[in-house]
């Protein structure tokens, strides 16, 4: 027995759907689309939609259709995937780390003011394990100075915000579907947004920068005609991919309900222990729990991470901060220090949690744990 930290749950009627999607007419862009769009945004409350390849295209897209470019910065959390940075460095502008705070795992607020420069164009905050970032704050810092708010809520499908579902609070809010997130469709990431323009945009980019739209066109040749208005990428998701994720959408409710009841198991369990350090449950929010990572305080952590392994559990450590990878040491991030993600980096391990994780297992993990610390 493998416990994974991360796994997908499909269904006979997932695969189902798969397979009726293999004998229409589509298996690329056709009707699977626009439905999972519309689930996406039904579920969510938000008007807008645009389903894409993965969640870094989602992120590149989302970039490029707020009109980030050469010359701009973009302030980030260090403590996140790696493509909540690159898809600055995708359209030239320069990524810009702001650190966490050490409760929440959050980009700090105060932080991000420290960050802004005339430069700074937009704000990327993630919503770190399905915590959500402390928005209210956020959505003033960037209306004082003027900048596009993109959440990377690649984690949080589900989350939400003081009452109000993660997806509809800013400029543009970005998802995976990656199979160790909520819901899959093996790849695929989507776009929220509320505005029409940004909408309108981000599928010109989704599509080489193709419209056929008649009221976008320039001009109008005949019924082949269409215009490509600018440099856009083939980031268009499948049929097949789509027909999977409207199925899963329909489980989402039951996915988080139980990754919330993980959740409260491993706190209960480990909460009263002197050598760990749980989540922190910030006021108003929700976390959907796409992961659940715990500080190891006075232990060695690798020592405990080898043991885990070694009685397999499938434990990982998410994230390294993104300012210290090798490519960004070596373009300019060489001196950037970022106390507070450094040192939770030292300490995290994320512990399996998904929906499938079965009592027995989580009782496996948390013994384990405790016999470690
Ligand atoms: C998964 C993830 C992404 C990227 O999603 P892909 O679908 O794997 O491209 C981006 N940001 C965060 C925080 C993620 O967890």
């Amino acid at each position: 027995m493998y416990i994974p930290y991360g796994r997908q749950w499909i269904d006979e009627d997932d695969i189902q759907a798969v397979v009726e999607t293999l004998r229409s007419d589509y298996l690329t862009t056709g009707p699977k689309v626009e439905e999972f769009e519309r689930s996406v945004a039904d579920y969510l409350g938000a008007k807008y939609a645009v389903a894409v390849s993965n969640g870094t295209a989602a992120l590149h897209v989302a970039c490029l259709a707020a009109g980030i470019g050469e010359g701009d910065e973009v302030i980030t959390s260090p403590i996140t995937f790696v493509a909540s940075a690159n898809c600055a460095l995708y359209c030239g502008a320069t990524p810009v780390f702001a650190d966490i705070n050490p409760d929440t795992y959050n980009i700090d607020p105060e932080e991000i003011r420290r960050k802004i420069t005339p430069k700074t164009k937009a704000i990327i905050p993630v919503h770190f394990t399905g915590q959500p970032c402390a928005m209210d704050e956020i959505h003033a810092i960037a209306k004082e100075y003027n900048l596009i708010v993109i959440e990377d809520a690649c984690h949080a499908l589900g989350a939400d915000y003081k009452g109000q579902k993660i997806g509809t609070l800013s400029d543009m809010t970005v998802l995976s579907f990656h199979p160790v997130k909520h819901i899959t469709t093996g790849e695929g990431g989507m776009i929220m947004t509320e505005n029409e323009e940004l909408y309108e945009r981000l599928k010109l980019f989704r599509t080489h920068g193709i419209t056929r739209k008649p009221s976008q066109l320039e001009q109008c040749d005949g019924p082949w005609y269409y215009e490509q208005q600018v440099l856009g990428y083939n980031y268009r998701i499948t049929d097949i991919q789509c027909a999977l994720g409207i199925s899963q959408m329909k489980k989402l409710d039951a996915f988080v309900a139980r990754r919330r009841e993980i959740a409260a198991r491993y706190d209960q369990a480990f909460g009263a222990m002197e050598g760990i350090k749980v989540p922190f449950q910030a006021e108003g929010c929700h976390n959907s729990w796409h992961l659940y990572v715990i500080q190891v305080l006075d232990k060695n952590r690798k020592e405990v991470f080898d043991s885990l392994i070694e009685r397999n559990i499938g434990v990982n450590v998410h994230y390294i901060p993104v300012h210290t990878q090798p490519y960004y040491r070596a373009h300019g991030y060489a001196e950037v220090v970022c106390p507070n993600a450094e040192l939770v980096y030292s300490r995290f391990i994320s512990l399996p949690m998904y929906a499938k994780l079965s009592e027995e297992e989580q009782d496996y993990v948390i013994e384990q744990v405790k016999s470690l610390i």
